[in-house]
């Protein structure tokens, strides 16, 4: 993947400007020369070597990359040289496997993209634990407020049979005096628990509520990325279960980076809105659309042939592209909108994670062939044309 000789310039100007010698050998010998006292050989034998190799994996990142050098992309380079965050590491790996370039605006959606991700798991573990928390004292309060109820109406029986006998004598008296004071207190108990069990409930639809905010993409309203991953979990075992085709599809607005630099990035969430709109409307029960992240949506197609599946997203692609867009706020034409889409038939390939792949790299050859297209998985795409 380096490219030998161009980046040889580059490259050792970045090491000169990181302070890495060229070669190891020369720096090690520049410090012993400079070193005055008496030199600490564990720290040097050890620590610099490991340091000079860690600065040199991170200049060799940003330069196979071809990444600028400032703060965002050094923390990215070096979190994935010391796997300081796997998810990364393991995203750019495969995104290298596949040949397609490791931009800044890739870096900056996928880490971006991870950070929701493990926010979302963490609210989703908080949730979940709330959730049993709350089912358990439910549980519990509904049972002792059934025991309480019964109990404070069999003591009210005692009562009244214990005044009809007070005759019998001033322990009686007494004793009905005590059970009278049991009865009431039994009675505040009850609604105590009444009360309690009215804010469980209230909790609960919060609860209910606040899970539906977290699957949801809040711009576009349409399922997040790990609302799609469980759903595609989801569909996969129906389509499994019933013999049903599965197809999967990636779409990706075209151009969409000139519609932000025009118009302006509220513009540009316009823009997002309308397409999702639009993909949305070719949902049903078993036709999924969600947001995947930034200007991408990923769509599932139960009991869809990908033909068929084709033919219903590119009636969406088709619509969209006609439909002539004005920036409600300047009045000025955004010019036409259009996007690219990869579709793969899930059960043609061994796992999820590589139908995902297959779907991906449909629509990368789609944006290659000129984009305002959908291609399916395999399939050859057609002579270079730029339609967007
Ligand atoms: P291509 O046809 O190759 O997909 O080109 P592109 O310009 O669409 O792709 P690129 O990846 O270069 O740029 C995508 C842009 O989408 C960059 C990013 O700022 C913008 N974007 C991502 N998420 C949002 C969002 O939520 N709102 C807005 N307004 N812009 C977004
Ligand atoms: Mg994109
Ligand atoms: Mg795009």
């Amino acid at each position: 993947m380096t490219q030998e000789d161009p980046s040889r310039g580059s490259r050792s100007r970045l090491r000169k400007w990181l302070g890495i010698k060229d070669e190891e050998r020369g720096g090690e010998a520049e410090l012993d020369a400079s070193s005055d006292g008496p030199r600490d050989l564990t720290a040097r034998d050890i620590w610099l070597p490991a340091k000079r190799r860690m600065l040199n994996r991170v200049s060799e990142f940003l330069i196979d990359h071809d990444l600028e050098v400032m703060p965002r992309t050094l923390g990215i380079a070096y979190d994935c040289v010391t796997n300081a965050n796997p998810k990364l590491s393991q995203a750019i790996l495969e995104r290298s496997e596949l040949g397609l370039p490791i931009t800044l605006a890739w870096l900056e959606q996928t880490t971006r993209e991870h950070e929701g991700e493990s926010a979302a798991e963490q609210l989703n573990t908080l949730m979940s634990r709330l959730e049993e928390s709350l089912n358990e004292f439910a549980l519990t309060a509904g049972s002792a407020r059934s025991a309480t109820s019964e109990y404070g109406a069999a003591l009210q029986q005692h009562v009244d049979d214990l005044e009809q006998v007070s005759k019998a004598g001033v322990v009686i008296t007494e004793l009905a005096t005590l059970a009278r004071a049991m009865v009431s207190r039994t009675r505040e108990i009850e609604q105590e628990l009444n009360a309690s069990h009215t804010r469980v409930e209230s909790l609960q639809q919060n609860l209910e509520e606040a899970r539906r905010v977290a699957d949801e993409d809040h711009l576009t309203g349409l399922p997040n990325r790990r609302a799609f991953e469980l759903l595609f979990d989801k569909e996969l075992a129906l389509a499994q279960a019933s013999g049903e085709s599965l197809s999967v599809a990636f779409v990706d607005i075209d151009h969409f980076k000139r519609v932000n630099d025009t118009h302006g990035h509220a513009a540009g969430d316009r823009v997002l809105k309308v397409v999702a709109e639009t993909l949305d409307r070719i949902s049903d029960s078993r036709c999924h659309v969600a947001r995947h992240g930034g200007e991408e949506f990923a769509v599932l197609f139960r009991a869809l042939t990908p033909e068929k599946a084709y033919k219903r997203l590119d009636a969406a692609r088709e619509e969209i592209s006609e439909r002539r867009l004005v920036n409600r706020a300047t009045d000025m034409p955004f010019g036409r909108v259009t996007f690219s889409g990869g579709i793969a038939d899930v059960f043609a390939y061994p796992g999820k994670s590589e139908a995902l792949r297959a779907a991906d790299e449909a629509l990368y050859a789609a944006k290659e062939s000129g984009r305002n297209r959908i291609l399916l998985a395999g399939q050859e795409p057609p002579p270079m044309q730029d339609a967007a």
